[in-house]
């Protein structure tokens, strides 16, 4: 990959995590670590859910929407807010938008599902829906920054982001110092990234791990380029991974390949049985985006687990409860 003209090095630490901790921390739950007894079972590892599917808006997206937030000036406050999204980012941004009283746009584009949508629009925000992909919404947005000076809050591609998401590391590493991995979703990498440099710089000999769907993988498919491509984005249960990761994707490539000791690629026939093992095993209902990091773990994907201790992060539960209950819960009751 051609070097960028500087290194993300002299641009985020460690300690900016621990900032970030104390700036969300009164917005934010401190979610549990909770040991699972199924998913220890099935890998023969020791399993710990790092369970961000508890967050206030059912995601851990709300960490990074709120350190970003946290940092808008008077004069932002009064321009109001637009975010581009597959769901769960635009409910976060929404979501705190009302608890600061200021106004917030989300750009979605036509795949993302209604339940996210209504939620969306629960917390009072105005909803575009653009075309068939986020590249599409991202032009929408894009206009109304230039035309109506909104404030653009990244979904993953910002520093401040990278450093709310990760203040999961900080506290994965507080309940569980022992933890050998981490194996977390990865679609933009604004979680493994900020995951990864709370990690690496804390112990280095802790692995990181991204799982990613096997198909329109933006992030798995940048990483072999050596820059930043473009995929096609379609219809998926694992909705809140789809999306490129923008061709001027400036910090989570960078970090991603410095810093990630392994892409485990998942398929969609993979995504149910995750989702099964959760809800039976740990009563959860989970989505699909959430459904890759189990199903890495699950599907063998990743060497030398035996005996390790392992957090696997949780990131969020808001799939549709028909849709659950067609996909998932149907065949558990059946089985
Ligand atoms: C956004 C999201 C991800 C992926 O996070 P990135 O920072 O884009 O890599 C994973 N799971 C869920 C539920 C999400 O909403």
């Amino acid at each position: 990959m051609t070097k960028p003209d500087f290194g993300f090095e002299d641009l985020i630490h460690l300690s900016d995590l621990f900032r970030a901790r104390q700036s969300i921390a009164p917005h934010v739950r401190r979610t549990p670590l909770s040991f699972s007894p199924s998913l220890s079972d099935a890998t023969k590892a020791e399993v710990w859910l790092k369970l961000e599917n508890l967050q206030v808006t059912g995601s851990f997206k709300l960490r990074g929407a709120v350190n970003r937030m946290l940092q808008l000036d008077d004069a932002e406050k009064k321009r109001g807010v637009v975010a581009v999204s597959s769901g769960n980012h635009g409910r976060a941004v929404a979501y705190f938008a009302a608890r600061m009283g200021i106004k917030a746009t989300i750009c979605l584009s036509s795949l993302v599902p209604s339940n996210k949508i209504d939620a969306i629009k629960s917390y009072g925000a105005e909803v575009k829906i653009v075309g068939d992909s986020q590249d599409d919404a991202q032009i929408e947005a894009d206009r109304l920054v230039e035309e109506q000076g909104l404030v653009w809050i990244a979904p993953y591609d910002d520093l401040r982001v990278i450093a709310g998401q990760g203040t999961i590391a900080l506290e994965v590493v507080e309940d569980l110092p022992e933890v050998n991995m981490i194996v977390a979703p990865l679609s933009g990498g604004g979680l493994v990234s900020g995951i990864a440099i709370g990690m690496k710089q804390i112990d280095r000999r802790i692995r990181v791990v991204g799982a990613s769907m096997d198909c329109e993988a933006g992030m798995v498919q940048s990483l072999k380029a050596g820059r930043p491509v473009t995929v096609g984005e379609g219809p998926s249960l694992a909705d809140a991974l789809g999306g490129s990761i923008g061709l001027s994707n400036r910090f989570t490539l960078p970090i991603v390949q410095a810093y990630m000791d392994q892409a485990a690629l998942i398929s969609e026939d993979e995504l149910v049985p995750a989702m099964q093992l959760m809800f039976r095993g740990e009563g959860m209902v989970i989505e699909g985006g959430s459904a890759v990091a189990v199903a890495a773990l699950f599907g063998g994907k990743i060497p030398c687990m035996a005996g390790k201790k392992i957090a696997c992060v949780i990131t969020g539960r808001n799939i549709d409860p028909e849709r659950f209950e067609a996909a998932v819960a149907r065949d558990v009751r059946a089985a």
